[in-house]
């Protein structure tokens, strides 16, 4: 989702957490191809202390029943945010059997810079990574500036990554369109162009209509794009989020979406209950219209994304059962 979602600094010496070992022995790829068992990522960001990283061991350990299919670290705006990164993702890959994907920007950075970090995320063993064009420092509304011996865009970062190294490569995707153009068509164009360039899978930004996401999937397939695209799913757990998200996502949150929350808001505990329920309807929705898998951005929380994974068990969705996990 977003890197600025909270800071981090990667210390270790974390104790060893297990995850789904069926899933770490098929690529991405193949689990996204898989239509009868969607995927369930979770992404976090990196912490910035000490405390910060006991909070992110709890939340891996409490999602790990559900045998997660990757996990993955947002990459920051600022030198010392992305040494936490690796340093996270590194904590992640080797504490946990879950497959690791590497987030990388190219915000700020030469192409050597680049390459350098793409090196470490290999020296680390990661083996995917999301490439995407990140946001300046200042956040989503401060104008994108290239850096002088850098690359103009995620599809350049694409291009280098798949020439220079045989990482698994994912890239971003806007159901409610890229606020920067608002421009369907060059969204779907972008996807395709990435795809050409070598990425195998996408992940979107946070939205709030099924259908959007729908309308997304139709486009790019009709423009002959074929990359597994999931879902990014963030529940809304306080009201403060509502106006945070819009600003993330580039669109307002659905009028009835905001109603329901603000129908319960002098009530915190009701409005973690009514997000979570609105996450599961949507998580449901995409899920029965045939989304390959939900990408989960926890904020370093387990609480409402177990909730929404316990629902979807309920609702026969969720297929990540032991059983199921054995199966591989
Ligand atoms: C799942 C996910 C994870 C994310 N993780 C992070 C993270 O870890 N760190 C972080 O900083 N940000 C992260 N982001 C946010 C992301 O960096 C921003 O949304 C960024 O503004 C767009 O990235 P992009 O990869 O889509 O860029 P691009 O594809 O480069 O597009 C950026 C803008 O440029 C335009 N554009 C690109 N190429 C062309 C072209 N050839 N012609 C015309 N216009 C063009 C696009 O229309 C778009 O408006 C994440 C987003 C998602 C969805």
């Amino acid at each position: 989702m977003d890197p600025r979602a909270g800071p981090g600094n990667g210390s270790v010496g974390l104790s060893l957490v297990s995850s789904n070992p069926a899933a770490g022995q098929r690529s991405i790829t193949e689990l996204l191809a898989d239509p009868g068992r969607p995927t369930f990522s979770f992404e976090f960001f990196p912490p910035a202390d000490e405390a910060g990283m006991d909070v992110l061991r709890q939340t891996i350990m409490d999602l790990d029943h559900v045998g997660p299919d990757w996990l993955s670290v947002t990459y920051g705006a600022s030198g010392a945010t992305r040494d936490r990164t690796i340093s996270a993702t590194k904590f992640i890959k080797t504490q946990t059997r879950a497959q690791t994907v590497g987030h990388l920007t190219c915000a700020s950075q030469s192409v050597d810079q680049l390459l350098e970090t793409l090196s470490s995320y290999r020296a680390a063993d990661v083996k995917y990574i999301l490439a995407i064009r990140g946001d300046m420092p200042g956040g989503p509304t401060v104008p994108w500036v290239r850096h002088p011996q850098g690359l103009a865009n995620a599809t350049e970062l694409v291009r280098l990554i798949a020439e220079n190294f045989d990482f698994g490569i994912g890239v971003a995707a806007f159901p409610d369109l890229h606020p920067e153009n608002r421009d369907a068509d060059l969204d779907a164009r972008l996807l395709l162009a990435k795809q050409e360039a070598g990425a195998s899978f996408a992940v979107t930004q946070l939205f709030f209509d099924a259908d959007a996401y729908f309308r997304l999937v139709d486009r790019v397939r009709a423009m002959g794009c074929t990359l597994p695209i999931v879902a990014g799913i963030q529940p809304v757990t306080n009201l403060a989020q509502i106006n945070r998200f819009a600003a993330l996502s580039g669109a307002e949150l659905p009028e009835r979406v905001t109603s329901r929350l603000h129908a319960v808001g002098d009530d915190p505990a009701a409005v973690r209950a009514v997000g979570v329920e609105i996450a599961t309807e949507l998580s449901a929705d995409l899920l029965r219209g045939g989304a390959p898998g939900l990408q989960f951005f926890t904020l370093n929380r387990s609480r409402a994304t177990s909730a929404i994974l316990a629902n979807l068990r309920r609702l026969g969705l969720d297929r990540r059962t032991p059983a199921a996990v054995s199966d591989g």
